[in-house]
């Protein structure tokens, strides 16, 4: 079967050979895994639209193993290039439920695309549809008003707990 959807494209490895492997948040599947046959040469038409912080028209086909392959990708929007795009690209990518669409998120992330940048609000209305409680959070340690999230453990912590913990600051979404 073959799809054509938009999403927006969260990371790229480097994968066997001249493949690729995708992390892809789209509208109608969710968070994907995605491979893309010999991206990494030159010649590919599809390279300049499969990267970070894009946001493509794709077209998808489902694999025997269950993943997925991009075999056609057109750019219709972009996030810059900037360290701000990459921690919020991670941030989606450990939040997003795989293999299941949510349209209230997928509205936020077009939202955001839209504007062209990151704002710190973006974080709490995401986390806020995904029902992880970003306006409503205190801090996981003392109950204290909230300065960061945790990605890697979901959770939320305050600026004083933060500094107490072991948890390298870079990991920290500053909300
Ligand atoms: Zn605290």
């Amino acid at each position: 079967m073959e799809y054509l959807t938009l999403g927006l494209v969260l990371s790229k490895e480097r994968g066997k050979e001249a493949d690729s492997n995708l992390r892809v948040y789209t509208r109608d599947f969710g968070g994907v895994a995605a491979i893309s046959r010999s991206l990494g040469k030159i010649t590919s038409k599809l390279s300049g639209h499969l990267l970070p912080g894009k946001l493509v028209s794709v077209r998808l086909v489902e694999r025997n193993n269950g993943g997925w392959q991009a075999v056609d990708a057109l750019s219709v929007g972009s996030l810059p290039a900037t360290a701000e795009t990459l921690k919020f690209l991670d941030f989606l990518e450990k939040v997003i439920p795989f293999n299941e669409p949510d349209r209230g998120v997928w509205e936020k992330v077009e939202k955001i695309v839209g504007q062209g940048k990151v704002e710190k609000a973006d974080y709490v209305d995401i986390l806020d549809v995904l029902g992880l409680g970003g306006s409503l959070a205190k801090c996981v340690s003392c109950g204290g008003s909230v300065a960061y999230f945790l990605p890697k453990d979901v959770i939320f912590i305050c600026h004083k707990c933060l500094a107490r913990s072991f948890s390298p600051e870079d990991e920290a979404i500053d909300i």
